[in-house]
């Protein structure tokens, strides 16, 4: 196993050498999205960062659990303890089921991972399929004493929990405002005027049941009322459930840090008195043209008007796999900012490493003795994966092959001592391409009809060799026509004469 992956971790905020918890496996959970509305770029910015991160994680050799779960109840406007159920609130516009939105949301996000050529997860776990769970977490951390009952609603106790913490009765080295870096006093007097403070015994405490009347549409029996669980404790739950009480690696976007993920953390310790993971990571905002984007000032842009190119903000429609260049073309953890001009150049880039590939992967040159530039090659391999390595560096990663891009050309051309190759060496260097392009940053070849990008080649090849039998057939050289269905034929390639000319097919 490669143990030399390290990781920023945002809750020691410092780099760490990545030890997973059982030797070869790694359990992951990252918050997914909440299905009341169109998934927009920002979140396909996050969840194609993970997918880049769970790719790599299986390419390492681990044996990976990823958890990324479907919000459907809980997730109030203003991310508060007052606002309006997110799903409850369109299905009463649109006059719809609760779970009509949830469903016909999740449809329309799945459909836009598959075009951004993101792996499913391995369980996909939804809040409203987990209420029990929810239920039972809420009553350990009851008896911890960390939460109390107010007026059916069931708040967690956050003073408590941090003077706990603070005497060391919780964990090591933890206190409430960790990963946020918060302090409690701060958050006790940005929340002073929330409507449901009466409720509460201090501003910063968090709902983690909620009372529910009838006008709310999504609602369960508890031992406290009927009502709903708070937002955080869907993630606490189901990732205890699915990854266990404390696993590798949590994820999610950096506007989650506070109050979604400090909230977790503080559950988890709340009722099983232990952190729910060990490394922390965030993806950081997409930006459009140096601004946050944003609806009410028009500083958005839909997936769709992205790739149709039907938006001011930009001169083209953009192939996805250009936009997903795009965004691998900088740091997860960093801001991304989303401008014509840049998607220009990635389109630019893209085209120039996907046909680098076409050309490797068709190449075969003489066999020659490992030489000077073979040892280039292979420090410009070695230097990718290290990079990978790094913090999951893909504008880095990407660099090495841009770098290799002249030397692949230099031996499509024979130039002046590329005319030879050992074998070892050009066959490490076709695996690294497509290792790269296609297993781990997930892109595939929009020209090629096949992610190794042979598709193109393939077409021309059998466009040649059917000219040829037809040719010979004209000149009724059947001896010539015969040998090319033959060998077709051994190859499981086959030929159909119709009205239209000769299609081909594979067996
Ligand atoms: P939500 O559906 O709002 O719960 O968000 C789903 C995921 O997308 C979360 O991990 C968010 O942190 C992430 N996200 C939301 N907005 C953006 C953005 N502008 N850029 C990147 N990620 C985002
Ligand atoms: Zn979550």
């Amino acid at each position: 196993m490669n143990n030399e992956l390290t990781i920023y971790n945002s809750l020691s905020r410092k780099p760490e050498l990545f030890e997973s918890k059982t030797e070869g496996y790694v359990g992951m959970y990252v918050c997914g999205p909440t299905v009341y509305s169109d998934v927009h770029l920002g979140n396909c910015r996050t969840f194609v960062s993970f997918d880049i991160i769970y790719r790599y994680l299986m390419y390492l050799g681990y044996k990976v659990r990823y958890v990324r779960n479907i919000t459907d109840v809980g997730h109030l406007t203003g991310d508060s303890d007052d606002g309006e159920d997110k799903i409850s609130k369109k299905a009463k516009l649109e006059n719809l089921e609760p779970m009509e939105v949830a469903q016909n949301y999740s449809n329309g996000f799945h459909q836009m991972m598959e075009v951004f050529e993101t792996l499913p997860p391995s369980i996909e776990p939804r809040a409203t399929g987990h209420i029990i769970e929810q239920i039972e977490m809420v009553e350990k951390i009851i008896e911890n004493g960390f939460a109390y009952e107010s007026n059916g609603s069931v708040y967690f106790d956050t003073l408590k929990f941090d003077e706990a913490c603070r005497a060391g009765k919780v964990g090591e080295n933890v206190f409430y405002g960790q990963l946020s870096g918060r302090i409690l006093d701060d958050l006790l007097a940005e929340s002073r005027d929330l409507k449901k403070q009466n409720e509460k015994n201090h501003p910063s405490d968090f709902a983690i049941w909620m009372k529910a009347d009838e006008s709310h549409l999504m609602r369960w029996n508890s031992p406290w009322s009927v009502g709903f669980p708070g937002w955080h404790l869907e993630c606490s739950a189901m990732s205890t459930k699915y990854l266990g009480e404390g696993f590798d690696i949590h994820g999610g976007g950096t506007d989650l840090k506070f109050p979604h993920h400090e909230n977790e953390i503080a559950q988890n310790l709340g009722s099983c008195g232990c952190s729910p993971a060990k490394y922390w990571l965030h993806a950081n905002m997409l930006l459009m043209n140096g601004k946050k984007m944003s609806k009410s000032d028009g500083n958005t842009i839909s997936p769709q008007e992205l790739f149709t190119g039907e938006s001011p903000h930009v001169t083209q429609g953009y192939d996805p796999m250009v936009v997903k260049f795009f965004m691998l073309q900088s740091h997860y953890r960093s801001t991304l900012d989303l401008t014509d001009l840049a998607l220009q150049a990635a389109d630019k880039g893209y085209k120039r490493l996907m046909e680098a590939n076409r050309i490797l992967q068709a190449i075969s040159i003489p066999e020659g003795e490992a030489n000077d530039k073979s040892a280039e090659i292979k420090q410009l391999m070695e230097s990718a994966v290290a990079d990978m390595n790094d913090d999951f560096n893909t504008p880095k990663a990407l660099s090495r092959l841009f770098e290799l891009v002249p030397i692949i050309n230099s031996y499509q051309n024979k130039l002046d001592g590329y005319d030879k190759l050992d074998a070892t060496t050009l066959t490490e260097l076709k695996k690294f391409f497509a290792n790269f392009l296609f297993d781990i940053f997930g892109l595939k070849d929009a020209m090629g009809s096949d992610s190794n990008g042979v598709g193109k080649s393939m077409d021309g090849l059998m466009e040649l060799v059917i000219d040829l039998r037809q040719s010979a057939r004209e000149n009724k050289d059947w001896a010539t026509s015969d040998k090319i269905r033959d060998t077709l034929q051994a190859l499981d390639i086959q030929l159909k004469d119709g009205k239209e000319g000769t299609s081909w097919s594979l067996n």
